[in-house]
């Protein structure tokens, strides 16, 4: 049997891609190597331009249902607020940050999914894909054979270390930040309430509390060492440094994790009948919390380009993609280091800067509007 399109990973732009082709009537086979979805919260922020582009899907009104709606992040020094990014003035059905852990959002697209007949099949892994004119080969372990199926068209939604980009022989020219990062979700005392979200900037570095559903908070901070078992004190001294000035109790603990970060984009983002979405296809700093959106985004796009199937149609798409991808890792680079900032001299500057732009709404309006992605509104298909 030979497909229309195989997708290799069912990650949000796996999830989002095969729900979307579903709705517009055409089923694929996606395929993931995991006995079962991650469950972890990872991505936490979705923003309007997300929020829009799965309207049609049904998928907006239930993530609305589950989310918590931030209408404005505050970027402190300690409790005072240098600056006020206020999302209510944009132009979109959504004037907001919407809170949910990314392993809600994966399941409710894994419902829609289901809800339209399909499904992700596993464990499924992609070992070998063999590009040809016409189609693609891929070869897959699932827990009890080997198997080969025949595809029109094949998308990697495979993630950061993307084995399809891999055997394509598609670079993702990239780099570093040398800045780690430690992340908990957390139940805690918080003296600013469940309706913002706050970035507090200090000398020692950048910490960030974002409310989730559930009366959890997430917390983010950048760290240059850090203990090798996270526990609820790391956080606490992390905001007893950094945070508000009366002391927060971290009251239980749900889930940590430290990273670092890297930047990387494809070269392409179509080679023939080979197709890259989401992290297969660019990864950026966490600043602004983009890359989940990105991905879902590419796919959604990605759909229509292939439902209509002409070449014009599929590299319009890669166009446009990549010249979001490039600007996401650029704005998400500099929020990187105005955040990061390490010397005494450069936090000075950075805080004087804050303090002045926070006073030009044109220029607050402008960030907050590449942040919630619509900006790409006007380029996109
Ligand atoms: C700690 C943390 C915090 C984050 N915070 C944010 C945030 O606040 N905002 C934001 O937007 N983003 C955030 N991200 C990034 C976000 O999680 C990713 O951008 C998002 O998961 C990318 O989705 P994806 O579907 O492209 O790839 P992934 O989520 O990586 O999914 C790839 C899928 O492919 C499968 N797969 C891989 N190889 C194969 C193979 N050979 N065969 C079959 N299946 C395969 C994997 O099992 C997986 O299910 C965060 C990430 C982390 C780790």
């Amino acid at each position: 049997m030979k497909y229309k399109v195989v997708i290799v990973g069912a990650g949000p732009t796996g999830l989002a891609l095969g729900a979307e082709l579903k709705r517009l009537g055409i089923s694929s086979l996606i395929l993931d190597r995991l006995e079962a979805g991650a469950n972890t919260s990872r991505a936490a922020a979705i923003h309007a331009r997300t929020l829009e582009v799965l309207e049609p899907l049904g998928v907006t009104a239930d993530l609305l249902r589950e989310g918590l709606i931030i209408p404005t992040l505050h970027v402190r020094d300690r409790d005072h607020i240098l600056a006020n990014l206020s999302f209510k003035g944009l132009k979109t059905r959504y004037p907001f940050v919407l809170a949910c852990s990314q392993a809600r959002t994966e399941a409710l697209l894994l419902e829609k999914l289901r809800s339209l007949g399909g499904d992700v099949q596993r464990p499924c892994e992609v070992i070998a894909i063999s590009p040809g004119e016409q189609s693609v080969q891929v070869q897959f372990r699932t827990s009890k054979e080997l198997k080969t199926v025949e595809t029109e068209w094949l998308v990697g939604c495979d993630g950061m270390h993307s084995l399809v980009r891999q055997q394509a022989h598609i670079s993702y020219a990239g780099g570093e930040y040398k800045e780690a990062f430690v992340l908990a979700d957390v139940e805690m005392d918080w003296p600013f309430g469940r309706g913002e979200g706050n970035l507090f900037l200090s000398k020692e570095g950048l910490v960030a509390v974002i409310p989730l559903p559930g009366a959890i908070f997430r917390i983010i901070a950048t760290v240059t060492h850090s203990s090798p078992s996270l526990g609820i004190s790391d956080f606490e001294q992390l905001l007893k440094e950094r945070g508000p000035e009366s002391p927060t109790d971290i009251h239980r603990m749900i889930w940590a994790s430290r990273f670092h970060i890297e930047h990387h984009v494809a070269s392409v983002m179509r080679k023939g009948r080979i197709l890259l979405a989401g992290d297969a296809a660019h990864v950026h700093s966490p600043a602004g919390g983009q890359g989940m959106n990105t991905g879902i985004q590419d796919a959604i796009a990605l759909a229509a380009a292939l439902r209509e199937g002409s070449e014009e149609a599929l590299e319009s798409w890669q166009k446009k993609r990549l010249e979001i991808a490039h600007s996401v890792v650029k704005l998400t680079d500099r929020l990187t280091k105005v955040v990061a900032a390490s010397s005494p001299g450069a936090r000075l500057v950075r805080n004087l800067v804050i303090r002045l732009v926070a006073r030009i709404p044109f220029i607050e309006h402008a960030l907050v509007r590449k942040l919630a992605e619509l900006d790409i509104k006007s380029s996109q298909q």
